[in-house]
């Protein structure tokens, strides 16, 4: 199956400038998600990847991440925007190309001996993968790798991200 077909192309979204790779469109056809989820499953066991929990970050890591850990016999950790857990958290800022951003995961979440697989819809800059794999590992987690849907070649993410298994299906 042909997922770029289903991901929509939006230009000058949310910026002039920039082409948004929109998911809705493949998330809402039954055969292409069905698709999706088994083709990322069969990828992240292929690559011998064994994870206790799948962390995802808001908002749509937590789409692909929660039926990927379903998958795998994994939990799901949702990392999200500030303000937005109700329990303790752990935080952590990083650089946007205008001002910074933050992330945070419920401190009582994960213990040092879990092992993680980090899951997003997409990586473009791996800002956001990078601060995430930095909150793990602060806690003395296990990351086993990364897997995203989209990978945004150009932007090189992949430097920005320590040196585990990066698992994409489709590549622009
Ligand atoms: P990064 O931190 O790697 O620069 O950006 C990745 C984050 O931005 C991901 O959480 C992703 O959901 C979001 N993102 C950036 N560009 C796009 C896009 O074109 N399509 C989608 N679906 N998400 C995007």
């Amino acid at each position: 199956m042909d997922l770029k077909s289903l991901i929509r192309d939006i230009p000058d979204f949310p910026k002039p400038g920039i082409v948004f790779r929109d998911i809705t469109t493949l998330l809402r056809d039954p055969e292409g998600l069905r698709h999706t989820i088994d083709l990322f499953t069969q990828k992240i066991l292929d690559a011998g990847l064994k994870a206790d929990y799948v962390v995802g970050m808001e908002s749509r890591g937590f789409m692909f991440g929660t039926p990927l850990a379903y998958k795998i016999g994994a939990g799901f950790i949702p990392v999200r925007k500030p303000g937005k857990l109700p329990a303790a958290v752990h935080s952590i800022e990083y650089e946007l190309e205008y001002g910074t951003d933050c992330l945070e995961m419920h401190q009582d979440a994960l213990q040092p001996e879990c092992r993680v697989l980090i899951v997003d819809d997409l990586i473009a800059t791996g800002g956001t993968a990078s601060a995430t794999a930095q909150l793990v590992q602060k806690i003395g987690c296990e990351l086993v790798g990364f897997g995203f849907i989209i990978e945004l070649r150009d932007l090189q993410g992949r430097k920005n991200l320590p040196d585990v298994p990066i698992i994409t299906l489709v590549e622009y």
